[in-house]
C-alpha cells in the first residue's frame, strides 16, 4: 500500500458481500430494474457514476424513489418530467457522508450504464457492476465518499473477478460525463491498494 502522508488511511468497514450477492452493512433499497446476467456472465468490470436528483442538490431521497421507480415527478417537475418513464438502477450509491446504498445485487445485471463499450466490449450493464456517487461533475467529491467507494472496491475485487474500473464516460463517451473532471482516479488506486493495470482508460 502506498498511502498519502497527508490524510488518514481509509477507516475499515463492517462490510460483506453476502452469498446473494448483496453487502451486509449497506442500506439495501431493492429496484425492480435488473434482470440476471447473461448465461455464464461475472462481473469484471466496475463502472464509476455520479447523480443527483435534482442535479446540484445533496440528500433526499429521490435517487431511491427513481432506481425503484416510485419517483414523485410532481414535485419537482421541472428536473424530474424527462425521468418519469425512465427505468435505470445501479448496484450502489455512495452519499455525501459515506454511507451505503445498495439497490440490486451484484449478482443481477442492474441498469446504469446504458449503450456502451469497455474496451470494444458492448453492452457493459452485462459484466459490470454501478456505482454511483452522489455529486455532480461541477463539484469535488467528499473524503467520506473516496473512502466508502475504496473500502467497497476492495470488497467487490476479493469477491468478483474484477478486471478494471472505468467511469461511465468512459464507456459512453460523448454521451455521458460522469464522474466528471472532480473524481480523483488515482486517489481511488492508492486507497483500493489497485495497480494500474486495473485504470486502462488512465494508463496507456
Ligand atoms: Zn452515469
Amino acid at each position: 500500500m502506498n498511502e498519502s502522508p497527508h490524510r488518514p488511511p481509509v477507516p475499515a468497514r463492517e462490510w460483506v458481500v453476502g452469498d446473494d450477492g448483496w453487502v451486509h452493512g449497506a442500506r439495501a433499497l431493492p429496484s425492480p430494474n435488473f434482470e440476471a446476467r447473461p448465461e455464464g456472465t461475472v462481473p469484471t468490470l466496475v463502472v464509476v457514476h455520479n447523480i443527483s436528483l435534482p442535479p446540484g442538490e445533496f440528500g433526499g431521497e429521490a435517487i431511491g424513489e427513481l432506481f425503484q421507480n416510485r419517483l414523485d415527478c410532481s414535485a419537482h417537475p421541472y428536473y424530474h418530467a424527462h425521468l418519469r418513464d425512465l427505468r435505470v438502477s445501479s448496484h450502489f450509491l455512495i452519499r455525501r457522508d459515506g454511507a451505503l446504498e445498495q439497490f440490486v445485487s451484484c449478482d443481477a445485471r442492474a441498469w446504469h450504464a446504458g449503450a456502451s463499450s469497455f474496451l470494444g466490449r458492448e453492452r457493459c450493464n452485462d459484466f459490470s457492476i454501478g456505482i454511483e456517487l452522489e455529486g455532480t461533475d461541477h463539484v469535488p467529491f467528499e473524503s467520506e465518499q473516496y473512502g466508502a467507494l475504496a473500502a467497497l472496491v476492495r470488497i467487490l475485487v476479493a469477491r468478483y473477478p474484477i478486471e478494471a474500473l472505468a467511469g461511465h464516460s468512459d464507456v459512453a463517451p460523448g454521451r455521458k460525463t460522469d464522474p466528471g473532471p472532480y473524481f480523483d482516479w488515482p486517489r481511488l488506486a492508492r486507497d483500493a491498494g489497485l495497480a494500474d493495470r486495473y485504470f486502462p482508460y488512465r494508463h496507456r
